[in-house]
C-alpha cells in the first residue's frame, strides 16, 4: 500500500466531501469509494502512529500521548462559554476535545479514525429492539443487515472464560450480593482476541493491514499501539484509499457554503500541516464530524443563511445516552486493575427497586503518562464504572454570540437517579465509596441534527438527507433520533452505512 502523496488540495469538485473520519466518516468513505464515486475525507486530527497505520504506508503520523510530552498533546481543544470565542485550541495533535456545558459536559476525540482510538471497544445494538421502527422509508431489516456486516468486519465478540482474561468482569464482584455477572451478559467487543490465549501474535486483516492481537495491556483510553483494538480507520480506510478516496488529515473545516450556480458545496479548510487555508469542492456533502462539531458546523451555516425559519429543529433532541461515570476503589491493598481488555465487561447491580448494568474498566492506559507514585497506586487499585441508559434526549445545542452552548437538565431523565442508586448500592455492599462528578460527563453525545419525519421535528429524513440543505447528509451520531441506551458506535456505523447507500444512489443519478 503506498503513502498518500503530498498534493495541493484545492482543485476540481469531487463527488462526495466527507467531514470527519470517525466511525461514521470512515464507513461512508469506504462505501462511496467502492461505488466508484470520488470521495474526499477532511479530518482535523492526525493519522495515529500505530501498527496498522504504519503498514498502510502513511508518512505523517502523530504519537499517542505518552511521557511528559504526552500531557501537552492530551487535548485538541476545550470549549466553554467563558473562553474567548467560546473555544481554545490546545494542540494540533491533541487526542481529546472537551465541551463544558450547562448541565452536561461532553468528551470526544480527534484522529483519523475519530473516537475509535479511545473507545472501550464495545460494539452493541441499541437496547430497544424497536429503535429503528416508525420512520417511513427506513427498513429495520435493512438496518439489522448493516449491524451483522459491521460486527463481522470488526470480528467482534463477547469475551469468554476460555480467553483467560485478567480482570474479567464476571469474577470481580462474585462475593458481593447485589452484583450479578456472567459470561452470557458480556458485550461484544471489537478486539483482536489472541487465537491462543496468552500469546499475542501479529496478524494481517482482510483489509490488508497488519495488527497485533491483544496483550491485555495498553489498548484503552490513550490509543492502541499495536491496533489490537480495531479502529475505524484500520477497518474501513484501506479499501477507501485503494478505491481512490483522498484523506486529508490535520485539515479542519471552518466554514461551508453551497454554490447554487455550479451545483456544488464549497468548504473552507484550515490545513494545519502547512498552515494554509484551502477551499475544497464537492457535489455532495456528508457531515460526519461527531455530534458536537457537526451541529456546530450546521449552526454556523444557518447563521450565514440569516433566516430564522431555516432548520428550525437544529440543535434540539440532544442527549448524553444517560452516561454517568464513577470511580470505585478497592479496599484490598494489593488490588491491581491495570491489565485486561480496554473494558473488563459488564455487571448488573441490584437496587431496592430496580437494577442497572454497569461496565467496568481499569486505568492501566494512564501508565503511559508520568504520574506521582501515590496517584499511580490509587489509579491501579480502582475501577471506572460506566453506566448508560436511555435519557430523555431533550437537551439543546445552540450558538450564543458565536459560542457553542449545551443546555441539558439531567433532572428530567429518570435514568440518572437509577444509576445513582446503583452506585450507592455497590458502594454500600463493598464498603468502598464510588466517586461521581457533580454533573454528567458524556462520551456518547447524540442528536441535535436528528432523523425525523418533518423539518419541524428534525434535520434529516429517513435517507439521512437534510430537509433544508441541498445535497447534504448527516451520517454521524448527531442524526440519531434517540439514545441507544448502551454503547452507540455500532449504531452510528449502521446509520452511516445506510446513509452511504443513499448518497451513492443520488450520486449516480
Ligand atoms: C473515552 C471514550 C470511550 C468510548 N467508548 C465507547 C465504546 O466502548 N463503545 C461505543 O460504542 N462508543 C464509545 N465511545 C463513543 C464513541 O467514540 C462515539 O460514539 C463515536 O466516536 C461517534 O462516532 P462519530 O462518527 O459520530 O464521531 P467521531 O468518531 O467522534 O468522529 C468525528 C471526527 O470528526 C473530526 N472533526 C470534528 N470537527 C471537524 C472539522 N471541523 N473538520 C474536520 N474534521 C472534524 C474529529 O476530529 C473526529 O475524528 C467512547 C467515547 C470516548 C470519548
Amino acid at each position: 500500500m503506498t503513502a498518500i502523496p503530498d498534493e495541493p488540495i484545492d482543485g476540481p469538485a469531487c463527488d462526495v466531501l466527507v467531514i470527519g473520519s470517525g466511525f461514521a466518516g470512515s464507513v461512508v468513505a469506504e462505501q462511496v469509494a467502492a461505488a466508484g464515486l470520488a470521495a474526499t475525507v477532511i479530518e482535523r486530527g492526525p493519522w495515529r502512529d500505530n501498527l496498522p497505520v504504519r503498514t498502510l504506508g502513511i508518512d505523517h503520523r502523530a504519537r499517542y500521548p505518552a511521557g511528559w510530552r504526552g500531557y501537552a498533546s492530551l487535548f485538541w481543544g476545550l470549549n466553554h462559554r467563558l473562553l474567548p470565542g467560546g473555544r481554545m485550541r490546545v494542540h494540533r495533535d491533541g487526542l481529546f476535545e472537551l465541551f463544558l456545558g450547562s448541565g452536561m459536559d461532553v468528551l470526544c476525540s480527534s484522529n483519523v479514525g475519530g473516537g475509535s482510538h479511545v473507545y472501550g471497544g464495545l460494539l452493541e445494538r441499541p437496547v430497544d429492539p424497536h429503535y429503528w421502527h416508525g420512520y417511513p422509508g427506513l427498513d429495520p431489516e435493512e438496518m439489522e443487515e448493516h449491524y451483522r456486516v459491521l460486527l463481522d468486519r470488526f470480528a467482534a465478540r463477547a469475551p469468554l472464560p476460555a480467553d483467560a482474561l485478567p480482570n474479567y468482569a464476571p469474577g470481580l464482584f462474585d462475593t458481593v450480593p447485589v452484583v450479578h455477572s456472567d459470561a452470557r451478559m458480556q458485550p461484544a467487543m471489537g478486539i483482536a482476541f489472541p487465537a491462543v490465549p496468552g500469546t499475542a501474535r501479529r496478524v494481517r486483516s482482510a483489509e490488508g493491514v497488519e495488527y497485533g492481537e491483544s496483550t491485555y495491556r495498553g489498548d484503552g483510553l490513550l490509543g492502541t499501539a499495536e491496533g489490537a483494538k480495531r479502529t475505524a480507520d484500520a477497518v474501513f480506510l484501506p479499501a477507501a484509499l485503494r478505491d481512490g478516496a483522498r484523506v486529508h488529515a490535520l485539515c479542519e473545516v471552518r466554514a461551508l457554503d453551497y454554490d447554487a450556480a455550479r451545483g456544488h458545496w464549497c468548504v473552507d479548510v484550515r490545513d494545519r500541516r502547512i498552515r494554509r487555508n484551502r477551499r475544497l469542492r464537492g457535489r455532495f456533502l456528508v457531515f460526519a464530524a461527531g455530534t458536537m462539531n457537526t451541529v456546530r458546523l450546521l449552526l454556523r451555516a444557518r447563521e450565514q443563511h440569516r433566516d430564522p425559519q431555516h432548520m428550525p429543529a437544529l440543535g434540539r433532541g440532544f442527549g448524553g445516552n444517560g452516561d454517568v461515570a464513577g470511580f470505585w476503589r478497592s479496599a484490598q491493598p494489593d488490588a491491581d486493575f491495570r491489565s485486561g481488555l480496554p473494558c473488563f465487561g459488564r455487571i448488573r447491580v441490584r437496587t431496592a427497586h430496580d437494577s442497572q448494568d454497569v461496565v467496568l474498566s481499569g486505568l492501566g492506559a494512564l501508565e503511559q503518562l508520568p504520574l506521582p507514585a501515590r496517584l499511580r497506586r490509587v489509579l491501579r487499585s480502582g475501577l471506572v464504572l460506566a453506566a448508560m441508559g436511555a435519557d430523555a434526549g431533550d437537551g439543546c445545542i445552540r450558538l450564543q454570540r458565536g459560542r457553542l452552548q449545551v443546555d441539558y437538565d439531567a433532572a428530567r431523565s429518570p435514568v440518572f437517579a437509577r444509576i445513582g442508586a446503583a452506585f450507592r448500592a455497590l458502594a454500600e455492599a463493598t464498603a468502598s465509596p464510588v466517586a461521581v462528578a457533580s454533573r454528567p460527563l458524556t462520551v456518547h453525545p447524540y442528536g441535535g441534527a436528528r432523523l425525523a419525519r418533518s423539518p419541524a421535528e428534525g434535520i434529516v429524513d429517513a435517507t439521512g438527507r437534510a430537509f433544508d440543505l441541498p445535497n447534504a447528509y448527516v451520517a454521524d451520531a448527531a442524526a440519531l433520533p434517540a439514545a441507544c441506551g448502551g454503547p452507540p458506535s455500532l449504531t452510528v456505523m449502521a446509520w452511516a452505512r445506510h446513509v452511504a447507500g443513499h448518497v451513492i444512489a443520488a450520486g449516480r443519478r
